[in-house]
């Protein structure tokens, strides 16, 4: 139980995808929607708690660029960032949770990912993180230094924020194993602060999208997100 006095927790959610962007879609799902409807279930849970704080990155079915999620985390000052997705595969029987973390990578290759990410045309120049974008050009100055030391010290609490969610969803989802991966998603690479992208289940995975397809499941899901969430605030807050 938390006590009244506990400081309030400001999270994030990001309902992957939305508007022309549908994700993977597979077994007449699209992730978009999968994503929204997790979400929107787990905006119901956190409206009854006054301890947590909340805000989206969409309400609705729209469009949104990968900047746009991490500024928004940005001016809302959230604590924590938590960007839901659904997974697919070529492999129909690949199935379960993977939750990602933003990778540690040498400065040198981290401007190399998001300088990639900009001629992709997923990060603008505006917004966020200047000083790793003037990185690659002042290489090794204090700002870049101070930086990495911050980039380290997110991806060690986001690696807390994973292990909380990753018990949680083992007890409450009975599954044997969740996967915790790193890798450089833009959207949780790219936030000052704890972050992680869940990857809820698999599309492509007939049993899995069946589920996922599921009012109760997407309850399941969302009740084990919020669990999650009070769990990292007893432990940090
Ligand atoms: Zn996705």
């Amino acid at each position: 139980m938390i006590s009244e006095s506990a400081f309030s927790m400001r999270v994030l959610i990001d309902p992957g995808h939305g508007g022309h962007d549908n994700g993977a879609q597979s077994q007449g799902l699209r992730e978009a929607d999968v994503t929204l409807k997790i979400a929107k279930r787990l905006f119901k849970l956190l409206d009854k708690d006054k301890n947590i704080q909340y805000s989206t990155t969409r309400t609705y079915d729209k469009n949104l660029e990968l900047q746009d999620r991490s500024d928004k985390a940005h001016q809302e000052e959230a604590d924590l960032f938590i960007s839901i997705h659904a997974n697919a595969s070529l492999n129909p029987r690949a199935r379960g949770t993977e939750i990602y973390i933003q990778n540690i990578l040498p400065s040198d290759q981290y401007s190399f990912f998001l300088a990639n990410r900009e001629n992709n045309g997923e990060a603008s120049q505006r917004g966020t993180r200047p000083s790793l974008l003037d990185k690659s050009k002042y290489k090794a100055d204090v700002v870049g230094i101070v930086d990495d030391i911050n980039r380290n010290h997110f991806i060690e609490k986001s690696y807390d924020l994973a292990k909380v969610f990753e018990k949680r969803w083992k007890k409450d989802m009975k599954v044997r194993r969740v996967r915790m991966r790193q890798a450089p998603f833009f959207v949780v690479s790219s936030v000052n602060m704890p972050s992680i992208l869940l990857e809820v289940g698999y599309l492509t995975n007939p049993k899995e999208a069946k589920h996922l397809n599921t009012s109760w499941y997407q309850q399941k899901v969302a009740k084990t997100i919020y669990q999650a969430l009070r769990d990292y605030q007893a432990k940090e807050f």
